[in-house]
């Protein structure tokens, strides 16, 4: 297997719903990321929003978009569909690669604003198999970090490995004005991420509650947190890393997201 034809890893911010509705700086940069990605043979999404009891895959042949945010949102949201087909094969495929950790075959679930609102902006033509694996609430984070690391080998398989989350996330002191600067707490915790991912350093990352004020201000539940260290584990040494965008909205939403790829840079 030569280099170029292994897959890179994302993290997306993905924020509020509504970005699945509007052309921002943040859905161009996914869909900048995908040109950049290219088409694998599937996708792999780790979502914040599947948040569970153990660990379970997505095993449906065609998942279904699940709405799953309140009626105070813009009615158009709820017409949104991204009929991606699902991949059977690979869910069994991830079970086997996960065991002895126990992965259940799910077929109730399908596919959670936090995949299908960033891969409306990334492929829009939904062609593409999904795949979701679910977080499992119970574990700690160098749990979540080798679950990372031993998905990785998929990426040699034409899969792309995403997780999309927030590594800010407070929504109970969010303001809903663009123009508002982010808390101090935010900007540090967020810069403190960024500066582990660039040293290539996630065991910094592994137990935000050990970080003191601000990590604490960042994530109040860490659902929206952790698909990052599925990200930082599917990493290679010697992966180059693009961090953008690296901005926080509503003064308390980081949109930061990033691309791991062994591959030369594109021009
Ligand atoms: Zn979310």
């Amino acid at each position: 297997m030569t280099q170029s034809t292994r897959m890179p890893v994302i993290f997306l911010g993905h924020g509020s719903p509504t970005n699945a509705l509007e052309d921002n700086d943040c859905t161009r940069a996914w869909h900048r990321i995908a040109r950049s990605v290219g088409t694998p043979r599937a996708i792999l999404s780790v979502s914040a929003h599947w948040y569970t009891r153990g660990t379970g895959v997505t095993a449906m042949a065609m998942p279904r978009t699940i709405h799953d945010f309140g009626r105070s949102l813009p009615a158009p949201l709820f017409d949104l569909q991204y009929p991606a087909p699902g991949d059977p094969a690979l869910a069994q495929r991830i079970r086997d690669i996960l065991a002895p950790v126990p992965v259940a075959l799910d077929e109730s679930w399908g596919l959670d604003h936090g995949t299908w609102s960033v891969l409306l902006k990334a492929w829009p033509e939904a062609d593409i198999p999904v795949v979701q694996l679910s977080i499992d609430a119970t574990q700690p984070g160098a749990w979540h970090h080798e679950i990372g690391r031993k998905l990785r080998v998929l990426r040699d398989e034409g899969v792309l490995i995403m997780g999309t989350g927030n590594v800010v996330h407070n929504l109970g002191v969010m303001q809903w004005s663009e123009q508002a600067e982010p808390y101090d707490w935010a900007t540090r915790f967020n810069e403190y991420v960024i500066n582990a991912i660039n040293d290539d350093a996630p065991e910094r990352l592994f137990e935000p509650s050990s970080l003191g004020r601000d990590a604490a201000l960042s994530i109040p539940s860490p659902d929206h947190y952790l698909p990052l260290l599925y990200a930082l584990g599917a990493r290679h040494p010697g992966d180059r890393v693009e961090i953008d965008p690296k901005h926080i909205v509503f003064k308390s939403l980081s949109m930061m997201s990033f691309i791991l790829d062994d591959r030369p840079q594109r021009t």
